[in-house]
């Protein structure tokens, strides 16, 4: 490969599926009729077919691919349990009520905070093997302006999600992150971190022990209402079903129409260094923690479980673009933040997409209009989603099993925003990409 950063064995793939690749092991063909059926097989789908099997009810999930084709297998393993709401707490929601608005900020991190927990039960009444940790996160400061701003979130976050939440000042950044990038940034200390397709395995492999009917390369094609239910249109014939979850998050399309006004699908794409000195990968952030940033166009980064290697995400762009496109871009924000790897080769490069909302909160809920009218959805990760897209899954079946309507939960029901003349086909994303990033250069520039 004529670029210098590609390693010679370099591939096109999440270097997760080394350890773990997307599967049609477990399928079983689709039924004609079940009680509930799942449309959508990640951490959310799967997340509800568990506990509704678990609870006894009759439960099939579809997957248009192969089990473990979407965001699920592909993304960074960070899980956080609130600050990565923050963006949803702009104000937007008062709606001239502030104090009002206050209290439901309290419940969504405290719900937040929920959703940790419930991945770390999960993970440890499954025995799911996934190099699971609770080690931590920092997030950087790109700006002085920036790290003001967390400071003055510190306590909101430790009295909602008691979440350990304290600043690192510039001068101590590197007890943190071998780097002078950052203005100091902060840590959260409830924040955690996984293998993100050996945590998929396992869920898929627990939720078929419970006894979910899972259907791979099963594509939903037409949901229909009917008398007491739904008919769904599979490639693989109709089946009837009481009740109906979409999960499909950044894969969202036309089956769901109404859904899919509300979301907007953003790529991310990752890199995976080759194999580097353990001491030196353990050097880079001496703590194991996660790492993020606070730029517009944000990067996230992490060791990999093994410690041998940097595993190096970013909105390299906001489309899917190949890996000979976004590889060396991340190569680069890499290098700015570690000159010292300016040699390193990358051996693996992915994308996949996140879908965000327009108020940038997670949501659950019943459609309330089109020919999706009445089924349950989670959906709107914004970028983080292995413990809130499983916590929502969760929700939702203890929601359906306990057959009541009051809100599950903080984003249960809550309104879910469009904007007019918004289909679901976000083709302003590169221009928003070109202006964040010339909002990051001018607001480092300025930062001098
Ligand atoms: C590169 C990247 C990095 C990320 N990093 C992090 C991170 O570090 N921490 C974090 O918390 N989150 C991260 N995320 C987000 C996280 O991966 C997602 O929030 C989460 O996986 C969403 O799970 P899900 O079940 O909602 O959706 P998905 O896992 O995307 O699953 C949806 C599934 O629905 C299927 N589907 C769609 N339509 C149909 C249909 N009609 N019929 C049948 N099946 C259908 C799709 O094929 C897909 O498999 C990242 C995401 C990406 C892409």
């Amino acid at each position: 490969m004529a670029d210098s950063v590609f390693h010679k064995d370099f591939k096109a793939m999440p270097w997760w599926w080394e350890w773990w690749h997307p599967t049609n092991a477990l399928s079983q063909d689709p039924p004609r009729k079940t009680e509930v059926l799942v449309i959508g097989a990640g951490y959310g789908g799967l997340s509800t077919a568990l506990e509704l099997a678990r609870s006894g009810v009759e439960v099939t999930v579809l997957e248009r691919g192969a089990f473990g084709v979407g965001a699920s297998t592909r993304n960074g393993g960070g899980v956080s349990g609130g600050t990565t709401l923050g963006k949803g707490f702009s104000g937007k929601g008062a709606g001239g009520d502030p104090e009002g608005w206050k209290r439901v900020m309290a419940r969504m991190l405290a719900d937040a905070a929920d959703s940790l927990a419930q991945v770390e039960t999960v993970i440890r009444r499954e025995g799911i093997e996934c190099h699971w940790r609770m080690t931590g996160r920092f997030s950087g400061a790109f700006t002085p302006r920036h790290y003001a701003e967390q400071a003055a979130r510190v306590g909101t976050y430790n009295e909602g999600a008691a979440l350990g939440t304290y600043m690192v000042p510039r001068e101590r950044q590197r007890e943190e992150i071998a780097s002078d990038y950052y203005y100091g940034g902060m840590v959260v200390e409830r924040t955690g971190q996984l293998h993100p397709a050996l945590y998929y395995g396992g869920l898929l492999a627990a939720a078929q022990r419970a006894g979910a009917r899972l259907c791979a390369e099963c594509d939903a094609e037409r949901i229909e209402r009917r008398t007491g239910g739904f008919r769904v249109l599979t490639s693989k014939g109709a089946i009837e079903a009481r009740e109906v979850v979409v999960a499909t998050n950044g894969y969202t399309t036309d089956l769901t129409p109404t859904l899919r006004r509300r979301l907007v699908p953003v790529a991310s794409h990752i890199i995976a260094t080759e194999e580097l000195p353990e001491d030196l990968v353990r050097s880079l952030i001496p703590k194991y923690r996660v790492v993020s940033d606070t730029k517009r166009v944000l990067c996230y980064y992490r060791q990999s479980p093994d410690s041998k290697r940097v595993i190096f995400g970013g909105r390299a762009r906001f489309t899917q673009v190949s890996p000979e496109v976004s590889a060396p871009v991340l190569h680069r924000y890499m290098v700015e933040r570690w000159p010292q790897l300016a040699g390193t080769k990358v051996t693996h490069a992915w994308t996949g997409n996140v879908a965000f909302a327009f108020d940038y909160l997670p949501h659950m809920g019943t459609a309330k209009e089109g020919r999706e009218q009445g089924v349950h959805y989670l959906m709107a990760c914004n970028g983080s989603g292995v413990a809130m897209m499983s916590y929502l899954g969760y929700q939702t079946a203890r929601k359906i099993v306990g057959g009541s309507n009051a809100p599950a939960n903080a984003f249960d029901e809550r309104d879910f925003p469009t904007v007019p003349f918004y289909s679901g086909n976000p083709w302003f994303l590169p221009l928003i990409g070109a202006w964040y990033r010339t909002r990051d250069w001018w607001d480092r520039t300025r930062a001098g």
